[in-house]
């Protein structure tokens, strides 16, 4: 039985080693010239940024965070996580929630106040179910915190308005605040949420691709880069999968490239699969890496919800996560700003998005226009699935017509589904457990 992979990012190198160690022969088909996808790092003058935007290693399915903490071994920097958000100048903890005591007093007020007020409508019942996302912030958290902190952050990572957005993937990735918790944050109390990333690892060496290269090592010899899948047909029980100038035979042909990507392979797509396909919605993501000779704030990353500020949406830190990422005596900082293909952003040069982000910098107190010593841009066409109202009606006749089709989807992009590593693993690991090989084919 010989496997073919479609794609070899983070999910698709997974399965081949999975399947590898089962004794299946696989091949892995991947359209770029080096492996890993979102999960790639590039080392220039001594800073190592992650291309795929920030990435840290954590996780609550303890057989996952074993699996990944393993793959690097020794090659292991374990931190605590010291997250902030920048609020009016100044620095609030995260989550939100969890840093009332940082905002100025009448925010806090109008926080608290608001959170009381939602909680004592919500058990007169007089508040109705939310339907959007929108609704499902000021339902949790109250307008206060909505308004100061909630709405404007997601509309500037989703790049879409929160009432045109769906919840249903909300429950258990946004958790919500315990009332005890949000008091106690208000009056200074120190808590902590979101506690399955308080402790995170990162790869001393080579950035979060060190995570992608410990686990393609035994299959490397069956991985083909440069292979940008064009076709897929099965004729019998063989399939059939080329690049417009050779084609591989396999038995089974399993995608961890987007749907988007996937579809165009298929000859004959009904009209209206394609049409779904085509309204699924996502945004891409542009990565501004900055290097500064000198230190920078003991932070592990920092969100920005504010727009005067700019585009950023977050600022990570990454000579914190490893003290091998920046050479000696300097430390790097990662902007990210996601936008939509065709949007300004798009149309940006690479040194207008270092200018407009080390502007920001500068006036936020980060770095000294003196201290910069290094800065580059990488752009992700994918990089978050955005859950809009129409999502579960799109995606439904996507996934029926390729499973139809006999090709398992597998990842962040193929299930088209908001995972992070941890989820993509959890997903490899759950379709081998219940795809024993005698069923694929
Ligand atoms: C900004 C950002 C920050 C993140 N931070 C974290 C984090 O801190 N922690 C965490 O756990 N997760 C994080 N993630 C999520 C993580 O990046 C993903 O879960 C993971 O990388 C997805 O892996 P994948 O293999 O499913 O998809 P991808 O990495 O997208 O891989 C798909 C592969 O398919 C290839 N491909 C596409 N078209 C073709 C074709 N026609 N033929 C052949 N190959 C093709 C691509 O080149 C790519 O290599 C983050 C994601 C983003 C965007």
């Amino acid at each position: 039985m010989k496997t073919a992979i479609l794609g070899g990012g983070l999910s698709g190198l997974t399965l081949a080693r999975l399947l590898h160690e089962e004794g299946e022969e696989v091949v892995v088909l991947e359209a770029e010239e080096e492996i890993g996808g979102l999960c790639r790092s590039k080392t220039d003058r001594s800073f190592t940024f992650d291309t795929g935007g920030s990435h840290i290693i954590f996780s609550n399915d303890p057989e996952v965070l074993g699996f990944m903490r393993e793959m690097i071994g020794e090659n292991e920097q374990r931190n605590t996580r010291n997250t902030k958000i920048f609020y009016k100048n100044r620095y609030v903890k995260y989550p939100f929630e969890n840093g009332l005591s940082d905002l100025p007093d009448d925010d806090r007020f109008f926080c608290i106040n608001e959170f009381v007020k939602n909680l004592i409508a919500e058990k007169k019942g007089e508040t109705s179910a939310p339907e959007n996302f929108r609704e499902w912030i000021y339902d949790t958290f109250g307008k206060g915190i909505a308004e100061c902190y909630m709405v404007p952050y997601n509309e500037k990572i989703w790049k879409y308005p929160t009432d045109r957005m769906s919840l249903h993937w909300v429950d258990g990735r946004i958790p919500r605040p315990p009332v005890e918790d949000v008091i106690k944050s208000a009056i200074g109390i120190p808590t902590e949420g979101y506690t399955h990333q308080a402790l995170f690892s990162y790869p001393l060496d080579g950035g979060i691709e060190a995570l992608v290269r410990a686990i393609a090592r035994p299959v490397l010899p069956f991985i083909r880069t440069g292979f940008r899948v064009t076709s897929v047909k099965k004729s019998g029980t063989v399939w059939h999968i080329g690049n417009g100038r050779e084609t591989i035979e396999a038995d089974r042909c399993i995608c961890t490239m987007p749907v988007q990507h996937l579809l165009p392979c298929i000859p004959d797509v009904p009209r209206e699969v394609q049409a779904a396909c085509d309204a699924l919605q996502y945004n891409s993501l542009a990565c501004i890496n900055i290097g500064i000779r000198g230190a920078v704030p003991d932070i592990s990353w920092m969100y920005v919800p504010d727009p005067s500020l700019g585009r950023t949406n977050r600022l990570s830190f990454p000579s914190g996560f490893s003290r091998n990422a920046a050479p000696e005596g300097c430390s790097s900082i990662l902007a990210e700003i996601t936008h939509h293909a065709g949007d300004e952003v798009s149309r940006m040069t690479d040194e207008e998005l270092i200018r407009e982000v080390t502007a920001m910098l500068e006036m936020m107190g980060i770095i000294k226009p003196d201290q910069l010593v290094f800065s580059s841009v990488i752009r992700q066409p994918f990089a978050y699935v955005v859950y809009d109202l129409a999502y579960c009606k799109n995606i439904v006749p996507v996934k029926k017509f390729c499973s139809g089709y006999g090709i398992p989807l597998v990842g962040r992009f193929a299930e088209f589904e908001y995972l992070n590593m941890d989820g993509c693993i959890r997903s490899v690991m759950d379709f081998i457990k219940k795809s024993p090989l005698e069923d694929q084919g």
